[in-house]
Formats: C-alpha cells, structure tokens, sequence
C-alpha cells in the first residue's frame, strides 16, 4: 500500500488553492487498486476513480492506472 497526496489547487468548483490530489495503491495477490481522489477542503468538492484488476470495465484498454483521471499527474 502505497499513498501520495499533493496539494495542486485550481478547484474546478470555486478555484481554491487548495485542492489536493490524492492517490492509493494496493495490492493483494491478483488484485491491484489503483484510486484517485480529488478533494477541496474548502467548498467540500470531492470526485474519486478507482480501477481495479478485477473489474476490467473499470479499466479502459491501454489506460495507464498510475496517471490521475482528472489531473494528468503521476504519484511522486
Ligand atoms: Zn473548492
Ligand atoms: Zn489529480
């Protein structure tokens, strides 16, 4: 289990400088959970993507898992 969490503002909602872009990695055996959330903790907005290995629906062909949906960033 790995995590990253950065701070990258720009809230697509009221454009605080403080959303944070945040990113969990597990594993377990054949399962790996990629999860992406972006949260502001100043209007509250907050918007989550998980993929899973064992959901391939939630996996587009050829996605990389390991760039956020919504920012484009990779964990540090
Ligand atoms: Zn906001
Ligand atoms: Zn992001």
């Amino acid at each position: 289990m790995s995590r990253d969490r950065q701070t990258i503002g720009g809230c697509p909602k009221c454009g605080g400088s403080h959303l944070a872009c945040g990113y969990n990695h597990f594993e377990d055996g054949d399962l790996t959970i990629d999860s992406w959330e972006h949260k502001c903790p100043d209007c509250g907005f907050r918007e989550t993507k998980a993929f899973r290995t064992d959901e391939e629906e939630s996996i587009p062909d050829g996605l990389d898992t390991a760039v956020c949906p919504y920012c484009g960033r990779r964990p540090n």
